[in-house]
């Protein structure tokens, strides 16, 4: 795995000459909990990037940090401290800003791989936006957006919930992201501060302006009590995994 802000722009030519290819993390600065950084998303986004790349003889580029508004029923929405968010627009040219300058480098495979819920349509229309510019002037890129959660296999959330799987949408700093995090960066955990809330109930609808109804205090939205980092290595080893299979099927001709 090479990350291309540690290379010299003459290394990054040659890389480029093996047809790489090129992931962007995208995640997000969001309230975590009480035991989670507020980087959670962005780092759990570059480490899986990083650990999928390393396999595959990847670049991965620096990880978009920021990311689009929180939403109660997913991260526990723009109510709480610490939570910094950029509108869609900013977002979607952003995503389009940055594949026009790798088209222009001649990368022909990139991989945006989100780690913020609520990222995944803004990202999906910086892409497009970039795919018709692209057209234009003749120009080809395969681009594969992807959450990387839709990859753990379904008998890993067996095993991991016990047949208690609440949803990804629900599992915002609880038992999956807390584990990961213990896997990958536990010195970042602070576990005395887990808290001991249930899962949250929230109404159909989303409601504006935000208000944090139904949102537990902690900011977490299903139980992380019980997450450790050896769930969070059954996840990871057999995410990462599934996402290699899926991307070296889909560019098997390399
Ligand atoms: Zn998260
Ligand atoms: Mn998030």
């Amino acid at each position: 795995m090479v990350r291309t802000d540690q290379l010299t722009w003459t290394e990054y030519v040659e890389k480029l000459e093996g047809d790489p290819l090129v992931f962007l993390p995208v995640g997000a600065h969001e309230q975590h909990g009480p035991h989670l950084p507020m980087g959670t998303d962005a780092i759990l986004a570059t480490r899986m990037a990083e650990a999928v790349a390393g396999r595959l003889h990847g670049l991965v580029l620096p990880t978009l940090t920021y990311g689009y508004k929180s939403q109660a029923r997913s991260g526990g929405g723009q109510t709480f401290p610490g939570t910094i968010s950029l509108d869609g627009q900013t977002l979607t040219a952003m995503t389009q800003d940055i594949i026009r300058e790798l088209a222009r480098h001649g990368v022909r495979r990139l991989i945006v791989l989100d780690g913020h819920y609520e990222n995944q349509w803004f990202l999906t229309e910086g892409i497009e936006l970039a795919q018709r510019e692209l057209l234009t002037s003749g120009t080809q890129m395969d681009i594969v957006r992807t959450e990387y959660w839709d990859f753990c296999p379904q008998h890993v959330l067996d095993t991991v919930f016990d047949g208690n799987f609440p949803g990804y949408d629900l599992e915002h700093a609880a038992l999956i992201e807390t584990s990961m995090m213990l896997h990958w960066q536990p010195e970042l955990v602070r576990l005395d501060a887990i808290p001991q809330d249930d899962q949250a109930h929230f109404e159909i609808f989303d409601y504006y302006p935000q208000d944090g109804a139904g949102v537990p205090a902690s900011g977490v939205l299903a139980p992380a009590r019980g997450a450790s980092a050896a769930k969070g290595q059954l996840i990871t080893d057999n995410t990462v995994e599934a996402i290699i299979q899926a991307l070296q099927a889909k560019f098997c001709d390399r």
